[in-house]
């Protein structure tokens, strides 16, 4: 079970929790420090906005080593320019300050090391650490020079290095406090991340947080299972879920009767911590509209070229019989 959470291997999860019987032993919780690394990791990498072989860019984590482990996709495409993942990453993470004292990337992160494929991250003036695994040949010294030159050449200064906090990330630090308070959720969901893969049917995912809510709006065809409750069953799962419970929801499947073919749908779900805790999640379930359907077909190849998840594919571009014939839930 935990594999379909983490992604991590069958026999490496099962291993995992020989012996173990209760939340949170059979899937860690990390500790404050450590929630916050991973929830920032979480927050600028599960912004979507690409094509991976997986939803958001990374296929697992694994928390069974000394260090947790997040593996990443090789590489991103966004109109047809590939990137390498390593890159993506270090830009989008690594924090560097500009002529406005403004702080791009994640305010406090640190590059602990690197050995071979992985990049350790650290937060500056905390023990946590996180692992980057590129896939084979990712050149992290590379990516980072490259960078570090790039952020050079723009005039800003290079944060990544330094031992303690740049006076503008103190400042940022109090402007996105709240931020903070959600890491549960983030370093909870980064340790879920298989689910939109390995249960989701959402071809795409993306999100952002908004007014103390982590919102991911996840797209999906007409022609696909109504899947919000699954999804929505295990991230509440008393064992392997996270704190949360449904606080309100608009369902629109049942309404598909009045729906006309040219218009999608949405169903929205609101979660709220059982234990008290700041912070919410809000789950937009997109349903495309079926006269798109021809288009979301070319997004399939693209998905194929990637060589993305056979099994994720099949969920989230049914066959073309099933996709001509419709299904009964939608
Ligand atoms: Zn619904």
């Amino acid at each position: 079970m935990r594999e379909k959470y983490t992604g991590e291997e069958h026999a490496q999860a099962k291993e995992a929790v020989k012996g173990k019987s209760s939340a949170p032993d059979l899937l860690p919780v990390a500790d404050a420090e450590q929630a916050v690394l991973e929830s920032e990791v979480m927050r600028l990498l599960g912004c979507g906005g690409s094509f991976w072989p997986h939803p958001i860019g990374f296929s697992r984590i694994d928390l069974t080593q000394d260090l947790p482990v997040l593996h990443l996709d090789a590489f991103s495409e966004w109109r047809g320019r590939r990137t390498a993942m390593s890159n993506d990453a270090v830009h989008s993470l690594l924090p560097s300050q500009d002529s406005h004292s403004d702080v791009h990337g994640v305010s406090g992160l640190r590059v602990h090391a690197i050995h071979g494929e992985d990049l350790h991250l650290t937060m500056a003036g905390s023990s946590s650490r996180l692992v980057l695994r590129g896939t084979p040949g990712a050149d992290w010294e590379a990516e980072i020079d490259e960078l570090a030159s790039q952020t050079r050449q723009e005039g800003c200064r290079l944060l990544w290095g330094l031992p303690t906090l740049a006076v503008s990330e103190q400042s940022l630090l109090r402007i996105l406090l709240d931020y903070r308070e959600m890491s549960w959720l983030g370093s909870g969901l980064l340790r879920r991340n298989a689910l939109l893969w390995k249960v989701s049917s959402a071809f795409s995912a993306k999100s952002w947080i908004h007014g103390g809510e982590w919102i991911f709006e996840l797209d999906a065809l007409p022609t696909v299972e109504v899947y919000h409750n699954e999804l929505l069953a295990r991230l509440t799962d008393p064992v392997w879920g996270l704190p949360l419970r449904i606080v309100e929801n608009r369902c629109r499947c049942t309404k598909s009767d009045s729906r006309p073919d040219y218009a999608g749908y949405e169903c929205t779900y609101h979660l709220g911590s059982t234990q008290g805790k700041f912070g919410g999640l809000q789950i937009r379930f997109r349903v495309m509209s079926k006269n798109d359907l021809r288009y979301f077909r070319g997004e399939r190849v693209l998905y194929e070229n990637l060589e993305a998840d056979r099994n994720w594919l099949k969920r989230a571009f049914p066959s073309p019989s099933k996709e001509a014939s419709g299904c009964s839930a939608c």
